[in-house]
């Protein structure tokens, strides 16, 4: 069955309107596209809980720095349509840069103090525009479940916080990281890897997997644990540390000493010019 493709926010909101007086359910996945099974996974729970799935497929310029990645981020809109047909999206919507942010645009949302650690400490401005972009497509899509990935852990913790603190009546479901077979976490970026940088890449989900077999083992010491994820990294060269930190998995506040609430280990690193992030829950 083919994907019907809608363009403007007024369109969407239109159909979904049609939808919500028809009783439908809708489930929503909001995605940058070039899709991969991370995605699917994603698209699979959201065909499973709604009526109606909308994958949406936007990259937001509000949430890259001006020194980032957006004119190369990876695009292949026919590959992701089929891909989403597979997975029984009823509707793509595929906004533009001009419909979201019409000259003038002003208007921004912020999650004070979730957006400031981690990644919002290495990149200033990114979760304003991620919150933003993600309020301004519920009122769109108008969705009740919409379904987000771990791989992005702190966004999952900022959009929880706003749809709760906004009363956006959403829920929000988090589902956990699709790994390729060797370990690595599935991401559109992984398509900037060369090959001997594919290999290195492997020293980040191989420092979260040596801490979470410390984890295992009984060590509850934040600080030992986090050594164990940084000696590991560090067997890999070509791999340079943005940050790698244990924080509490729903407050994301520090961890000092002993591990005794649900944590979760987070971890940013440059692989050559690429920068890729994964983390590991830490629940005793
Ligand atoms: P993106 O297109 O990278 O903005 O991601 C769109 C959604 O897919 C977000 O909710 C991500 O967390 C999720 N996602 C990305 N990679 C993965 C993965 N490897 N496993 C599970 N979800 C993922």
């Amino acid at each position: 069955m083919n994907v019907e493709i809608v363009k403007t926010p007024a369109a969407m909101r239109a159909l979904s309107d049609g939808w919500r007086a028809a009783g439908k359910r809708i489930a929503f996945v909001p995605t940058m596209g070039y899709l991969h099974e991370g995605h699917v996974s994603l698209l699979d729970e959201g065909r499973r809980r709604g009526d109606i799935l909308v994958l949406s497929i936007f990259v937001n310029p509000t949430q890259f720095g001006p020194k980032e990645d957006l004119s190369r981020y990876p695009r292949d809109l026919d590959g992701d349509l089929s891909k989403a047909a597979r997975a029984g999206v009823d509707v793509a919507y595929v906004p533009d840069a001009a419909s979201m942010y019409p000259a003038g645009y002003q208007t921004f949302v912020e999650v004070e103090e979730l957006q400031k650690p981690l990644c919002g400490a290495s990149r200033p401005g990114h979760f304003r525009g991620v919150a933003t972009v993600v309020l301004k497509l519920f009122h769109a899509v108008q969705p009740h479940v919409a379904l987000f990935g771990r791989k992005d852990y702190q966004q999952l913790q900022v959009l929880t916080r706003m749809a709760r603190d906004l009363d956006l009546g959403v829920e929000v479901v988090g589902l956990p990281i699709v790994r390729e077979a060797d370990g690595l976490a599935m991401s559109s970026r992984n398509a900037y890897l060369s090959d001997d940088e594919r290999l290195r890449a492997l020293a980040l989900s191989r420092a979260l997997l040596s801490a979470r077999v410390s984890f295992e083992q009984g060590e509850r010491d934040a600080g030992r644990l986090v050594d164990c994820a940084r000696q590991t990294l560090h067997l890999t060269p070509g791999v340079r540390l943005d940050y790698l930190e244990l924080r509490d998995a729903e407050s994301l506040a520090e961890l000092h000493g002993r591990v005794a609430r649900p944590a979760v280990m987070a971890i940013a690193a440059f692989v050559g010019p690429t920068r890729l992030i994964d983390n590991q829950l830490l629940a005793p």
